[in-house]
């Protein structure tokens, strides 16, 4: 999987990281051999060009972390913007497979013919009553293929797992019919529905989906696309995803992608999952689709990823430290307030900010009707640029004139000087009693 698209990122990454400092035109000269690299690995234009912006940005405007070399830290930012658009949300984890409450839950299949959609339909039968103990029922909606009904059977023999018995001549919604019935009356955990598939997308197959989805109510609708295919497996997922409601995709074959372009677009241009990938011909070849993982294997540099990830922490700890104890005593003032806000905004904006700090969420509320907005930090920016230097160090100089000067001459208004006053004071409360509480070990009991 991915072996090109990896051998052609490590060289570029190779060359960054023997270097001292890196300046933007070596990020630039870099992102570009990286454009070439995912256009080669067939990756779509457009996501390509998202990716390739979201680095730069980021790798150019990056506070840089001492004890890391640069290259590094652009092998980082590179990963997470992967982990990204490969679709990992919730800390890169794999998308889990929605079973409802009530069982039976139902999972329908579809796909293009020679997909993979009866293998795979067979492989995830097999997991989910090994792995899971799921009592699980098949069902062949396919009609139009001769023996395809047959060789579901074949297949749920040779992976223990029951098929709802062949009625000649019954057509598909009947089938789903009888399916559901017989996976209620005998007690199945999951029904799985493999349905026909076409040579291409046709409307007579999405109506026949639509049909089946509507009496089956199926809790997933799963598309099988052939990774091989590449940009056509997209524009098929595409396809399908207008018409009818997929929770998720799995992508066969990925034993022979060397370049990986479905994988890397399926997310940003579908807005769907990858929730699989088919490893092989073997009924147990398929993987949870797991987007950090699959960055890791496609970079090869985890040791470089976790090497920054720790980096990063032990420096945030140390500047909280070393704030804290400003604050303890009674030292930390607009300049550090400003530092801080400006700090954070490199580290990743108001969010990060708010879950470190007590206070900053009210202001942020307030400041944006609730919106977690980023401008913010620039108006609070300017607020304390228009204090003069004695109100920075000496907050409790500003009486109500000179809230007035400081709000005009930052386009803001007294409110808002006086809700960064106040967040200020909040902040060095909170502060005092961590402090108090045996330093940032406290933290989390004052958060938690
Ligand atoms: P369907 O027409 O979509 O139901 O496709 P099938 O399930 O019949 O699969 C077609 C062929 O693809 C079979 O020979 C499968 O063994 C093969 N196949 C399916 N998934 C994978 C995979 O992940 N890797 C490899 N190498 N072959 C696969």
């Amino acid at each position: 999987m991915f072996e090109s698209l990896s051998e052609r990122l490590g060289g570029v990454f190779d060359r960054l990281r023997g270097r001292g400092a890196l300046g933007e035109a070596d990020v630039r000269a870099a992102m570009r051999e990286v454009r070439i690299a995912l256009l080669e690995a067939d990756v779509a234009l457009p996501v390509v060009r998202d990716f390739v912006e979201k680095v730069t940005e980021r790798a150019v405007g990056h506070q840089v972390i001492k004890s890391v070399t640069p290259g590094q830290q652009v092998v980082k930012i590179v990963n997470d913007a992967l982990v990204e658009m490969l679709g990992g949300e919730e800390g890169g984890a794999a998308a889990e497979l929605e079973l409802g409450v009530t069982p039976p839950a139902i999972i329908m299949m579809v796909g293009l013919q020679g997909s993979g959609k009866t293998t795979t339909t067979a492989k995830l039968a097999k997991r989910l009553s090994e792995k899971e103990r799921k009592k699980v029922l098949m069902a062949s909606l396919d009609v139009n293929r001769p023996a395809a009904q047959e060789q579901l059977a074949t297949l749920g023999g040779q992976v223990s797992v029951a098929t709802l018995p062949i009625v000649a001549g019954q057509q598909p919604v009947d089938i789903a019919r009888r399916a559901l019935n017989a996976a209620k009356l005998q007690g199945f955990d999951v029904l799985m529905l493999d349905t026909a598939g076409r040579l291409h997308v046709d409307q007579a197959l999405m109506e026949e989906m639509k049909a089946v989805a509507d009496v089956s109510q199926p809790q997933e609708i799963l598309l099988v696309v052939d990774s091989l295919t590449g940009q056509d497996a997209v524009n098929v997922a595409k396809s399908f995803s207008e018409q009818v409601p997929l929770t998720g995709v799995v992508l066969t074959r990925m034993d022979g992608d060397a370049r990986g372009g479905a994988a890397l677009s399926m997310r940003a241009v579908t807005g769907k999952p990858i929730k699989f990938a088919g490893v092989g011909e073997k009924l147990d070849a398929i993987e949870p689709f797991h987007p950090s993982r699959v960055a890791g294997r496609i970079l090869g540099m985890g040791d470089v990823v976790s090497l920054v990830e720790r980096a990063t922490e032990t420096i945030q700890a140390d500047e909280a430290e070393k704030l804290a104890q400003k604050m303890a005593k009674g030292q930390f003032d607009m300049n550090d307030l400003r530092a801080q806000l400006q700090q954070m905004k490199r580290m990743g904006g108001l969010g990060a900010l708010a879950s470190m700090m007590p206070g900053v969420k009210k202001v942020q509320n307030a400041m944006a009707n609730g919106q977690v907005d980023d401008r913010i930090l620039v108006r609070m920016d300017a607020i304390i640029g228009s204090m003069t230097p004695k109100e920075r160090t000496k907050p409790e100089l500003l009486n109500a004139k000179r809230k007035i000067r400081v709000a005009n001459g930052s386009g803001t208004t007294v409110q808002d000087v006086n809700r960064l006053l106040k967040m200020h004071q909040e902040m060095a409360t909170a502060m005092k009693k961590i402090r108090k509480m045996g330093g940032l070990k406290g933290l989390g009991a004052l958060f938690g």
